[in-house]
């Protein structure tokens, strides 16, 4: 099994984490799929590819890209792609893994795949990031398409860069295909509510577990870590249903106000000025003061790794919801379950996004498009189920919530792959 740790060194990196989180679940599946849970920690298809770019300066440069399928025994590859300067090919191969099993979870038809560019998108120039994704979408055009595998925006990527990912393959095809990627713009084969339905995921999901916790949404604080895709529309809608964010961190600073932060206007002075802090009304945070204010529930919805055994243990919360693929150590979520503090895990907490992802792929394919108000109804209902189903397993089982999410997901995806039978 791979060793190596990712370029920041610092704890175990995040195909480190996921291999722990199989093993947290391998005991307690069922004896008939025992045998098969090798396949949960082999990537099925891992490809990195040089991405070489013409600079705007005349000069050129070369980025790694990748894409990795970690199982198609459900269905094509489900996943985002990635656009950051720290990404790894075992970055790469945890967030597929995470697919696999979220998938599985809420029960869409399909295997778990990932994509990541070692690329800082802020560094480089609108004209040069085009140049680099259609590039890129050439280089795995091979490996993708609406039923193999189908990409969307993750950390660093959004509409526009799905909208040149389609539009290289489509070149590629001769044919326009729209179901090759989701999270389009709308004007194009997208899904109205796909903007915001990761952070309508996280939401609807915290508010049943604030229910099951004896607490209401309604009054509650929050405190989110990220103000991107996920935080910012899940500080919205959190607002929609009264709670009260009390902090926010980004990768440029934190901000704290106890009468709670106006998202919108939080927003408009992220968009100005660049950075969170001096905006109306919210006063400036440490790193990491932000982990140990007093609130009811924090939101990790930035990177993986974010919350350590360390801040575990400093965390004034009763609830963690996981916006974010893999904010938790295995160190910080023994700390938790120690401390009494539900983690509500990423496997079902996001699965927002994909959700309306696979809403959006059906509609390309009937060409037939849902009203904003279907998407976001269907999706409570999805999510809702999912959420009914990993709760009463993991009361039934006296187990974390993580561990029932994987108890779900894996033995779906082990049964069709027992089912399918091994080739030849
Ligand atoms: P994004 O690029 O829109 O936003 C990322 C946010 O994280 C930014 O606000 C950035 O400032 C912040 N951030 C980065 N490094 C940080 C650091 N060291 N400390 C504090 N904040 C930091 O990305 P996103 O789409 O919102 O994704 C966020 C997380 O949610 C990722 O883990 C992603 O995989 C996961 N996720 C995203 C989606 C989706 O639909 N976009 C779906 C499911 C899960």
């Amino acid at each position: 099994m791979p060793t190596a740790r990712t370029p920041q060194g610092a704890g175990p990196d995040a195909w480190d984490t996921y291999l722990a989180q199989v093993q947290g679940v391998a005991p307690l599946l069922p004896k008939s799929l025992q045998p098969y849970i090798e396949t949960l920690v082999r990537p099925k298809h891992s490809l990195a590819v040089d991405v070489p770019i013409r600079l705007d300066d005349g000069g050129y440069a070369h980025f790694e890209g990748y894409r990795v399928q970690h199982n198609l025994s459900r269905g094509p590859g489900k996943g985002g792609l990635r656009y950051h300067p720290d990404v790894t090919l075992r970055e790469v191969q945890a967030l597929a893994a995470w697919m696999t099993v979220k998938n599985a979870v809420v029960g869409l038809p399909y295997g778990g795949a990932k994509g990541g560019v070692r690329v800082d998108p802020g560094r480089i120039s609108v004209a040069e990031l085009e140049r680099l994704t259609r590039r890129y979408a050439s280089e795995i055009g091979a490996m993708i398409g609406p039923d193999r595998d189908i990409p969307a925006p993750d950390v660093g990527t959004n509409e526009q860069v799905m909208a040149w990912i389609m539009d290289t393959y489509s070149m590629n095809q001769g044919r326009t295909v729209l179901g090759v990627v989701t999270g389009k713009p709308v004007a194009m084969g997208g899904t109205l509510g796909r903007s915001d339905a990761t952070g309508r995921g996280v939401v609807a999901i915290a508010q049943r577990a604030a229910q099951k916790a004896g607490f209401d949404l309604a009054g509650a604080r929050v405190a989110i870590q990220g103000f991107g895709n996920v935080g910012e529309a899940a500080a919205r809608l959190f607002g929609q249903r009264g709670a009260k964010i009390v902090a926010v961190q980004d990768h440029t600073g934190s901000v704290h106000a106890g009468g709670g932060i106006d998202p919108a206007a939080l927003r408009r002075h992220k968009r100005e000025s660049g950075r969170l802090e001096g905006a109306p009304g919210c006063a400036p945070l440490g790193a990491e003061e932000f982990w140990q204010v007093p609130c009811e529930i924090v939101v990790p919805a930035a990177l993986e790794g974010q919350l350590g055994e360390a801040r575990a243990r400093r965390l004034a919360c009763r609830m963690v919801v996981e916006g974010a693929n893999g904010p938790t150590t295995p160190a910080a979520d023994a700390v938790l379950a120690e401390r009494g503090i539900t983690v509500v895990p990423d496997v079902l907490a996001n699965a927002g996004g994909v959700t309306a992802s696979y809403f959006e792929w059906v509609q390309d394919f009937s060409s037939y498009f849902w009203r904003e108000e279907d998407v976001n109804v269907n999706l409570e209902r999805i999510m809702g189920e999912a959420f009914r189903a990993v709760w009463d397993l993991a009361a039934e089982r006296r187990i974390a919530l993580r561990i029932a999410a994987y108890l779900i997901g894996c033995s779906r995806v082990l049964e069709a792959h027992a089912t399918r039978g091994l080739y030849p």
